[in-house]
């Protein structure tokens, strides 16, 4: 696995930032992961315009010029020698003398990993995953894809430790946003519903892919409040995310849910997804 900091590449594990930089200090600074499907990034232009959405919220000004990120990326991933990797790529507002109001003359840094993909298990694809809820205590900005990632951190966490794949966020204890490193999509008579993107969550480059996909195989989709109760009533669960694809929910809070089997609708979106990811040219 290597890193890309500021133009130098080294392995990853030897990586250096400097302890000045306020990515490290006080989490100013946003990022992406994406995907490399057969040494390919995938949907690139999508999470570049991400990422510009991302700097502009956090009002760190750094010119990205999609085509020279494509190319760092392509140099990366051919010396990584991964066919399938993932790409971190972090911008942080730059390293100067610690100070909350952002200081004069201080240039943001880019940083890029490569790395080998550390994708669910196939019995997790198969079987489904078991899910928790925890109540949402992050800010209102949560459209911005910032490191400032501690809730989230503490969210997986306690889903680990009740023997879950992964924690989902609920405000004011009945309305589902996210979870803490995906997003989430319910059906329920029919009707596919996945909370809309209010800046309670994150605007998910593989949800935007999934809705799209929905609408063209022609599944009734809505963009509306997810109430806790229609996720517990629901006949499939499914979270989305770079990482996961797409990936069914078979359990909540312990409880099987549904039939208790990754559901039909679930599995023909995870495959025209799949077609997607193995066409792109
Ligand atoms: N929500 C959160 C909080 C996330 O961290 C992620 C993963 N990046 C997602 C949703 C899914 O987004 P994407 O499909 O772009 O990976």
């Amino acid at each position: 696995d290597i890193a890309w900091v500021n133009g130098q590449i080294s392995e990853i594990g030897r990586a250096k930032v400097p302890l000045l930089d306020r990515g490290y200090l006080f989490g100013d600074g946003v990022y992406e992961v994406l995907r490399v499907y057969r040494g390919r990034p995938f949907a690139l232009d999508e999470h570049m315009e991400r990422l510009a959405d991302s700097l502009a919220g956090v009002r760190i000004n750094y010119p990205l010029v999609s085509e020279r990120l494509r190319t760092l990326i392509d140099e990366l991933v051919a010396q990584a020698g991964y066919a399938e990797a993932s790409v971190y790529l972090q911008i942080t507002r730059g390293a100067s003398v610690r100070q909350h109001a952002f200081p004069a003359g201080c240039e943001p840094s880019l940083v890029l990993t490569v790395t080998k993909t550390q994708q669910p298990e196939r019995g997790q694809q198969e079987g489904g995953v078991g899910v928790i809820t925890v109540p949402d205590d992050r800010w209102a900005h949560c459209h911005i894809k910032s490191v400032n990632l501690l809730p989230n951190v503490l969210a997986k966490q306690k889903a680990r430790e009740a023997g879950a794949f992964e924690a989902v966020f609920v405000r004011a204890g009945n309305r589902i946003s996210e979870g803490s490193s995906s997003n989430i999509f319910a059906v329920k008579d029919g009707v596919m519903v996945t909370p809309p993107l209010d800046g309670h969550i994150l605007p998910g480059v593989t949800r935007r892919m999934v809705l799209s996909i929905a609408r063209q195989e022609g599944f009734p989709v809505r963009e509306e409040d997810l109430p806790l109760e229609f996720l517990r009533q629901a006949e499939e669960v499914f979270l989305t995310g770079t990482t996961i694809e797409v990936l069914p929910v078979t359990k909540i809070g312990g409880t099987p849910l549904g039939s208790g089997i990754p559901g039909p609708v679930t599995r023909a979106i995870f495959q025209a997804f799949t077609r997607k990811t193995e066409s792109q040219s």
